[in-house]
């Protein structure tokens, strides 16, 4: 392995390096800092070569200069497995206009869970499974098996199922709380296919289930059982992990492309995007295109009412003492959004040292403040607002008033920021959808007034919403309600570190 290729290391160290590869595999540095890469803004893309080509050849291009120890074919592979016909749409990222202004949609949710969280997790497994580096590993190493352990509240499990279903080398088991997720949410994942899942119920809440899975990957014993019965290395598949950052830094390009097809923009022009925000892997994707070269004027971070992030861009203080809110944009309802000490790594010129000062504040006292010329280099870039629970119904009801086009709650947070916050009328605005209405039929249905929706299960609120505004619900979400379960176990949380080995050995066979 060529030396200059371990480019990564912690944002919280200099030293050790590791290669891209070892990275994805890895998933957190050891001193539980993110991998970050110093190489990033060296290699610049060249926008005038966007034209003509497809998102997969764009995706390609970028996974190539950001992940530069895969090798050409392997990025091939992965982008033909990852951007195939589980999409719905040709363009994969299509944008849309909303009625004749200089504002569009990017829709993120045309993968098969019609979440945003499709781009990546339809990418992160192809790269997982390339990951080994055979050379580097002894014999008795050599083709071990990853599994992927999540517990999930509901969206990012099923997004993570689909995306590992039967990808060689890799298997998964998620958790979730028994009774607390949606109906269609556990439809979802209890009739996921594939031979290498599992899924599984524990009784408990949220946290517990959270706090079970981090106990079994820091329990040495179990993990070292694992290996050794199984030949299986225990890994998660979470929103820092470097694999899922790097292909939601595609498209940003692909948006671009088609604004200058459409002919909004010349190219070069500078162009902003609005983007409903939780653990800002997807906001930071932009920042990375932007270093890369992509003419972007401003990002802009929408948020709910767990408005830390806010705050913290107005004040420079980030401070997650403050009550959690549970809000109808529930993918967004975080107090610690993880990927930002990446953005602040770069914006305090990689000054490690700095970086773990911060970290250590945040740990010990559950809140930092940065110095103030870090924070006016954050604002010439990130702009910021934040939408209340009536502001979301209300956003979702003037969008579909004013353009007859249907948002669901996560997206209406961006929707009411940006028509609330001043702009450059020159810089047309992209803002980004992260999930189908038809995912939040019920808040959708309510917002936009239709008639006895507390009545109605969720399946007769997604046929409500499709008869009041002529839109179809995705298939993949409509039928669930006739499909059986595959998935039925129910076990205590102090059960999950067994449930893990013998679904190990299970898989092994
Ligand atoms: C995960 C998610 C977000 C937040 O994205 P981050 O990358 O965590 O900032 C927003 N909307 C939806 C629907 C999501 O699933």
């Amino acid at each position: 392995m060529a030396e200059d290729t371990a480019i990564f290391h912690s944002t919280r160290a200099t030293t050790p390096t590791c290669t891209a590869k070892q990275a994805i595999r890895q998933g957190i540095a050891e001193d539980g800092g993110l991998f970050v890469a110093d190489t990033l803004g060296s290699t610049r893309y060249d926008i005038s070569k966007l034209q003509g080509k497809s998102y997969q050849e764009i995706a390609k291009d970028i996974l190539q200069i950001l992940l530069p120890d895969y090798s050409q074919e392997e990025l091939s592979d992965c982008v033909k497995l990852a951007y195939a016909d589980q999409w719905s749409n040709s363009d994969i990222t299509p944008i849309r206009q909303l009625g004749n202004t200089r504002d569009f949609v990017m829709e993120l949710f045309h993968g098969p869970t019609c979440a945003f969280k499709d781009v990546a997790l339809q990418m992160l497994p192809q790269l997982m499974s390339r990951s080994q580096n055979k050379t580097e590993k002894s014999e008795s190493n050599n083709n071990q098996n990853v599994m992927i352990l999540t517990a999930t509240s509901g969206d990012t499990g099923k997004a993570a199922l689909a995306g590992f279903a039967d990808v060689p080398g890799t298997s998964m088991v998620t958790f979730y709380p028994e009774g607390k997720v949606s109906r269609v949410q556990e439809l979802q994942m209890t009739t996921q296919a594939g031979k290498n899942v599992q899924v599984c119920a524990v009784r408990g809440n949220f946290d517990d289930a959270q706090t079970g899975v981090k106990q079994i990957f820091t329990n040495s014993e179990l993990n070292k059982n694992i290996e050794e019965s199984s030949n299986t290395e225990l890994s998660s598949a979470n929103s820092i992990n470097v694999g899922r950052l790097v292909p939601q830094v595609v498209y940003y390009f692909a948006a671009y492309k088609q604004l200058v097809e459409r002919k909004a923009i010349a190219l070069g022009d500078e162009v902003e995007f609005c983007v409903p925000t939780g653990n800002f892997g997807d906001i930071l994707a932009g920042y990375y295109a932007k270093m890369l070269g992509l003419p972007v004027k401003h990002l802009i971070v929408a948020s709910n009412s767990n408005n830390v992030l806010f705050d913290f861009l107005v004040s420079g203080t980030y401070n997650r003492q403050r009550p959690f809110h549970h809000t109808v944009a529930p993918s967004m309802d975080i107090l610690v959004s993880s990927n930002l000490e990446r953005m602040l790594y770069y914006m305090c010129d990689k000054d490690t040292r700095l970086i773990q000062m911060l970290m250590n504040d945040l740990a010990q006292w559950g809140a930092f403040e940065i110095p103030e010329n870090v924070l006016a280099k954050i604002r010439a870039i990130f702009g910021c607002g934040w939408a209340n629970e009536d502001q979301i119904r209300e956003a979702i009801s003037d969008c579909w008033n004013k353009y007859k086009y249907v948002i669901d709650p996560h997206t209406a947070c961006g929707y009411f920021v940006m028509q609330h916050i001043p702009h450059d009328e020159n810089a047309p605005r992209v803002l980004l959808s992260t999930a189908s209405p038809y995912k939040f039929p019920r808040v959708v249905a309510e917002a936009l007034g239709l008639k006895n929706v507390q009545n109605m299960d969720d399946f007769q609120c997604m046929d409500a919403l499709s008869e009041a505004t002529g839109t179809k619900a995705p298939s993949m979400l409509r039928e669930l309600e006739n499909k059986t379960p595959r998935f039925t176990d129910v076990i205590d949380i102090s059960q999950m570190p067994s449930y893990v080995q013998t679904q190990a050995n299970n898989f092994a066979k």
